[in-house]
């Protein structure tokens, strides 16, 4: 057996060269003679790596000076609760943007512990696009406004940040983050859980502006308050070690792509082709408007449900794996992050065509 084209949505691929070196230093890592697993977080060796990858992510990110850059746990989905936790106040609302799944789910954890506006919603029309931004029923005097820049289940992306004026902006790039330049000084906090673009699942890259750490409340549990981890440089508590190595290659290999820009046009590339062979097939068929599609993750129906079975099991026994879609989207989902090359998908698309000729 051999390793196949991945798909998978979450825990995704990762870049083989970044697996090749971790297996490499494995057992001994950067002369400590032992892994990077078994070291302390506070050794000056580890620091170093901390230190780099930060850097490294600042780099790719051309992140202001003005930002921290945090290194957490928890997956996105604690952030949903944490968010709230410290920057709703007491006699502020918060306004959301439901766009998918993950604003919902955001939306939904916000909720407990604040009253939350919900300024737009796509729920009526299925998720299948972005309520346009004149449609928002924004509240100037609301703590922030939350967006899920793109939503990994229904394959909806943010092409552009929207303008939201002096509210602050928050946005969870979990599926999107490093996929493209992205002009962070248009948000006020950014957050990534790490198992799509950046690593493995645990960890959470979080972006935030320094004025937006002051109204963390000092009435909060230490280990939710993000001020208190920033002054603690991600470290409060023990990190997750193994996540921050890994992610910190990933950085690298980014770089050696030729960061960003590089990214984004060979993510436009992927998208294009599967997008436009798709559209073109008169069998598949995306539900998303065309000017808010995805470019990471790319739900598709055949014309049958019935035939749903027989697509897996052929393309899986073909070296593509992890098409099946989400529970409440059905159909198929191709997820081609930053790891899947063109030829990954490339071998998809010549699947695709000889299935439907075959099951026309
Ligand atoms: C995967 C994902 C999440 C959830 O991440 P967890 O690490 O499982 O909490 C949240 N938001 C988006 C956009 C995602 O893609």
């Amino acid at each position: 057996m051999s390793r196949a084209y991945n798909f998978s949505a979450g825990p995704a691929a990762l870049p083989e060269d970044v697996l090749r070196q971790a297996q490499t230093e494995l057992l001994e890592w950067n002369g400590a003679r032992a892994s990077v697993m078994e070291i302390s977080h506070r050794s000056k060796a580890f620091i170093a790596l901390a230190e780099e990858s930060e850097r490294d992510l600042r780099e790719l990110l051309d992140v202001p000076a003005n930002y921290t850059v945090l290194f957490l746990q928890g997956g996105a989905s604690q952030h949903f609760a944490q968010i709230p936790m410290n920057f709703a106040r007491r006699d502020q609302s918060v306004d959301y943007v439901l766009t998918g799944d993950w604003s919902e789910k955001a939306a939904k954890e916000a909720k407990a512990l604040t009253n939350v506006r919900i300024a737009a919603t796509a729920a009526v029309t299925n998720y299948d696009r972005i309520p346009p931004r004149e449609e928002w029923d924004l509240d100037p005097g609301a703590a922030y406004v939350h967006i899920a820049a793109n939503e990994t289940i229904r394959g909806v992306e943010f092409h552009e940040v929207p303008d939201v004026g002096n509210v602050p902006l928050i946005g969870d790039v979990s599926s999107t983050i490093l996929s493209r330049p992205l002009d962070v000084s248009k948000y006020a906090l950014l957050y990534a859980g790490a198992q799509k673009n950046i690593g493995p699942s645990g960890l959470v890259a979080v972006i935030v502006r320094e004025d937006l750490l002051e109204r963390c409340p000092k009435d909060i549990p230490r280990i939710f308050n993000y001020a208190e981890h920033a002054a603690k440089n991600s470290m409060l508590n023990t990190p997750n070690t193994w996540g921050w190595y890994l992610a910190g290659l990933v950085f690298k290999w980014m770089k050696a792509q030729g960061g960003l820009a590089a990214m984004g046009e060979r993510n436009r590339a992927k998208a294009n082709l599967l997008y436009g062979y798709i559209d073109n097939s008169g069998y598949y068929r995306n539900p998303v408007e065309r000017s808010v599609r995805s470019w990471m993750n790319v739900p598709f129906t055949l014309p049958r449900a019935e035939l749903d079975e027989a697509f897996l099991k052929e393309s899986n026994a073909t070296g593509l794996l992890a098409l099946k879609g989400h529970r409440a989207v059905g159909g198929m989902r191709a997820s081609i992050y930053n790891a899947m090359p063109i030829e990954g998908v490339q071998a998809l698309v010549d699947f695709m065509r000889d299935f439907a000729q075959r099951n026309g």
